[in-house]
């Protein structure tokens, strides 16, 4: 069993989320869970500068709230801003009613289709109505589990580049949880990925 990625039954389970993109491009699809955070989504988006690379921000509301300075420059950078709730709630723990009016606050603020569930916890019925609201449900096959201090980075990296593809979407966080492990692993695949001839893009519309 695979760390990193996520088993086939999911997403034969959920066809209607997206796992992964479908592209003609040698192209994968980085997005960043929880933030903007001051220091390190500032650090991130200046890695992602030094590749020309483009990438997703699913913003927690109660962050993006915080700092406007950030949410401005990631689109002025040419990236792309994606619903993460406002409060980083659970879709399996919440009240329906409460969970979408949760999203449609954050959505003042990140002014976004794309939703990303906090811990990927999600119920179907959440998922119909989320649709019908408008929002394509966004969720990965790469996981670098970069919020887990214990797993050795080099193991991490090289798991990851074995199921990487085109179209892959894969998760960080500009966390401080996440901030020991990201600051290494996201200049690894940076330039490895460059190396390889992919392109780094922001999620499109469905
Ligand atoms: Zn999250």
């Amino acid at each position: 069993m695979f760390k990193h990625t996520i088993p086939t039954f999911l997403r034969v389970l959920f066809p209607t989320l997206t796992w992964r993109v479908k592209t003609q491009d040698q192209a994968v699809f980085l997005t960043f869970d929880d933030g903007p955070h001051p220091q390190i989504t500032h650090w991130v988006l200046q890695q992602l500068k030094r590749y020309q690379a483009k990438a997703t921000f699913f913003c927690v509301g109660e962050n993006a709230q915080k700092y406007p300075e950030l949410l401005s420059a990631i689109t002025a950078n040419g990236h792309r801003l994606g619903n993460h709730t406002m409060n980083h709630l659970s879709g399996w723990s919440t009240p329906n009613h409460y969970y979408y009016q949760n999203i449609q606050a954050c959505e003042k603020v990140v002014a976004s289709n794309l939703f990303r569930p906090p811990y990927g916890r999600i119920t179907l019925n959440q998922i119909r109505n989320l649709k019908r609201m408008g929002y394509q449900i966004i969720m990965w096959d790469i996981l670098t589990r970069d919020y887990d201090a214990n797993l050795p980075i080099q193991q991490t990296f090289t798991q990851c580049m074995r199921h990487i593809k085109p179209g892959s979407v894969v998760v960080f966080h500009d966390s401080e949880k996440a901030q020991n492990q990201l600051y290494q692993l996201l200049p690894l695949f940076l330039q490895h990925l460059s190396q390889q001839g992919y392109q780094f893009a922001p999620l499109p519309n469905a």
